[in-house]
């Protein structure tokens, strides 16, 4: 049997701990951490992250400053609002809802934010600094979903050391940046993707096991090492057989198969989510301090 990792109960105490860091601060320095939260246009599940994260966000003492533009906004007023944003004192941190719509050029709308602000931790220059610092420097802006997959390898408190990382998917926002905190933990790691071949040998030898793919159920037990820690990072919509009028949410791990296999497990839902927005509050409290110290 497998230890279920509790996503939402860490999520919870890494928010608390937060709170607390906050109302300090705000004591110390009289003012309390800014995030700007940027939506352009309605897409529905942008709506329930930007409300989800403004919500957890004003629960810990940030305050929000929220820009919902017109889904026809061009590039160029997003990018004035952006270079507005990044001279505001009251902002420390920078979040820009993805996906923007198909006008609007991603990379140069993230490149626009100061790399101070960067409450995702996607700016070149953090992902620069993430892969070049040294090992112990908490002021970093980190991606959110690899690091909150860290914090909870992390709370299992065993020795990373050593230990093989496959990491399947090398996305920007969640595979490489995973990747690169693995090797900081001196795992030995292994990127997989969608070229890789004998995914399922591969997969079998992982010590650690990311899977952030979005394709569901990928991840079968037979790819699970015996004792293998499992994080799966998919959030995958299914149709549900139970009730066909409803569609659910699944993982890109057989989770049923997975958790007979693994000594540790994510669950989907409960699992990689609620971590993600807890560290976008971590990354906006450190842009904060670091800008007052
Ligand atoms: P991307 O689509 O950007 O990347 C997917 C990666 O998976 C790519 O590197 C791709 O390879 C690889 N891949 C695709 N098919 C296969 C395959 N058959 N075998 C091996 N590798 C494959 O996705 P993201 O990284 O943005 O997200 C991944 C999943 O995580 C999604 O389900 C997403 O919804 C979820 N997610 C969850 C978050 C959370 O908070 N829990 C936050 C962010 C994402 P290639 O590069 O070759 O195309």
């Amino acid at each position: 049997m497998s230890k279920i990792l509790d996503g939402k109960l860490i999520a919870q105490k890494l928010r608390e701990s937060l709170k607390d860091e906050i109302s300090e601060l705000k004591q110390k320095y009289g003012k309390s951490p800014g995030l700007a939260v940027v939506q352009v246009g309605n897409v529905a599940a942008s709506s329930v992250y930007v409300k989800a994260k403004t919500k957890s966000a004003i629960e810990v003492g940030i305050e929000v400053i929220d820009h919902h533009l017109e889904e026809s906004t061009s590039q160029e007023e997003l990018i004035n609002l952006v270079l507005k944003l990044n001279t505001q004192d009251n902002v420390n941190g920078i979040l820009v809802q993805l996906p923007l719509p198909k006008h609007m050029d991603e990379q140069t709308i993230l490149d626009t934010i100061h790399p101070n602000k960067d409450a995702d931790g996607f700016h070149p220059l953090n992902v620069g600094k993430l892969s070049i610092s040294p090992t112990n420097d908490e002021n970093l802006l980190i991606p959110c979903t690899p690091f909150g997959c860290l914090i909870m390898l992390q709370g299992l408190n065993i020795d990373l050391k050593g230990k093989h990382a496959v990491v399947v998917g090398r996305s920007n926002i969640v595979g490489k940046p995973m990747a690169q905190l693995l090797l900081k933990e001196s795992c030995t790691v292994t990127i997989a993707h969608s070229k890789t071949k004998d995914l399922d040998l591969l997969c079998s030898q992982a010590d650690i096991l990311v899977a952030a793919v979005g394709r569901p159920e990928i991840i079968k037990g037979n790819f699970i090492k015996e004792g293998a820690i499992v994080i799966d990072v998919g959030i995958n919509r299914v149709e549900n057989k139970d009730d066909n009028k409803k569609s659910k949410l699944v993982g890109d791990v057989k989770f049923l198969e997975a958790e007979k296999k693994a000594s540790a497990i994510t669950p989907v839902p409960g699992g990689v989510g609620p971590m993600t927005i807890a560290c976008l509050l971590r990354n906006t409290m450190i842009a904060f301090k670091n800008s007052i110290t």
